[in-house]
């Protein structure tokens, strides 16, 4: 409450000085609950609307944040704690089961202003990990903490803690058990089970980007397995140079690619406009044989979705008003 009442006033400074040195920018900010293969008439109309309800609520807390002149990394931070607690997205409550039937979190989050940034792998017991990443950042001298350490590190710096049974959804259960049945027949693993990883990037009035994306990773993972989320300049990345960066998708190609630094780096360097920097290295992901997707906001504030897969789940809030969540490739 009193950082909102702050943040507004914040907000109502800039703008009525806006004719000196420092003016009101605009905000954009974008997120996604994971890309795959979501088609027309193959998600069920009650999972298409509980899915679209819950990407506008994520909206919702990051525009909350933005609108009354929150820093980008606090919107970020919001926006993937709803879709963490959403038990329809592969992130926090409602993650994928390793192959051990044990869900294991990753999540990172990154400060474009000066490139702060923390993360976390395989917490078994920490409510929201894009918050234990931001503890990494901000409460310890660390980039990257992992396993019961990281968990252990979440504990004692006072974050939620919860039962490893909180996260387990049935559906998860299931797809796992599926999986490993179309294992043993040798079946092709279906895509459709690990959609829902999420993300968000910002930038907000004060002209600052950030990033931040979460996971429950692949269904069936092993041997301590961990994709490109919490990898920073893969799966998550964020420089006011730049861009900011969150990604989804078949995590060990983004690794790969360096998928969310190549982004920036492009805008950066090569001075590409963000819609072209995310499909140029999209199309370097789909040439490896990736599959996935990428949000990205440029300092201007213009923002672009690549994917090459069927759907995306995603959303937009400007300061312009914009507001739209989307499934579908087809959609927007
Ligand atoms: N990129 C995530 C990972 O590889 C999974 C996903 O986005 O669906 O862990």
């Amino acid at each position: 409450m009193m950082r909102n009442s702050l943040g507004i006033a914040a907000a109502f400074a800039a703008f009525f000085i806006s004719n000196g040195a420092f003016a009101m920018q605009d905000w954009t900010l974008l997120i996604h609950g994971g890309a795959g293969a979501m088609a027309p008439g193959k998600l069920e109309p009650a999972q298409d609307a509980a899915r679209r309800a819950g990407l506008a609520a994520a909206l919702e807390a990051g525009k909350a944040v933005l609108a009354s002149g929150g820093s980008a990394l606090d919107a970020v931070e919001a926006a993937v704690k709803v879709l963490e607690d959403d038990p329809g997205f592969n992130a926090g409550r409602g993650s994928v089961f390793t192959y051990e039937g044990v869900n294991e979190l990753d999540a990172a989050i990154m400060d474009g202003r000066n490139r702060a940034a923390g993360a976390v792998a395989g917490l078994t017991r920490t409510r929201n990990p894009v918050t234990a990443a931001r503890a990494v950042m901000e409460k310890s001298p660390h980039v990257m903490l992992q396993g019961p350490g990281a968990d252990r590190f979440a504990r004692e710096r006072g974050l939620d803690q919860v039962d490893p049974s909180y996260f387990r959804t049935e559906e998860r259960w299931q797809q796992l058990q599926k999986m490993k049945e179309n294992a043993k027949t040798g079946a092709v693993f279906d895509a459709d089970m690990k959609y829902g990883t999420v993300g968000a990037v910002a930038k907000d009035v004060h002209g600052n980007l950030a990033a931040a994306t979460s996971t429950g990773g692949l269904t069936g993972k092993r041997w301590g397995r961990v994709g490109d989320s919490p990898v920073l300049g893969a799966g998550t990345y964020a420089d006011n140079r730049g861009c900011a960066v969150s990604a989804t998708g078949s995590g060990e190609y983004y690794i790969r690619v360096g998928v969310a630094h190549e982004i920036c780096a492009r805008m950066r360097f090569g001075k590409e406009n963000v819609q072209t920097a995310v499909d140029a290295v999209q199309a370097e992901v789909k040439a490896l044989g990736g599959v996935g997707g990428v949000i990205a906001v440029s300092p201007d504030g213009t923002s672009a979705f690549s994917f090459n897969t069927p759907g995306m789940y995603r959303g937009r809030a400007t300061s312009g008003g914009e507001f739209a969540v989307h499934i579908y490739g087809d959609e927007d």
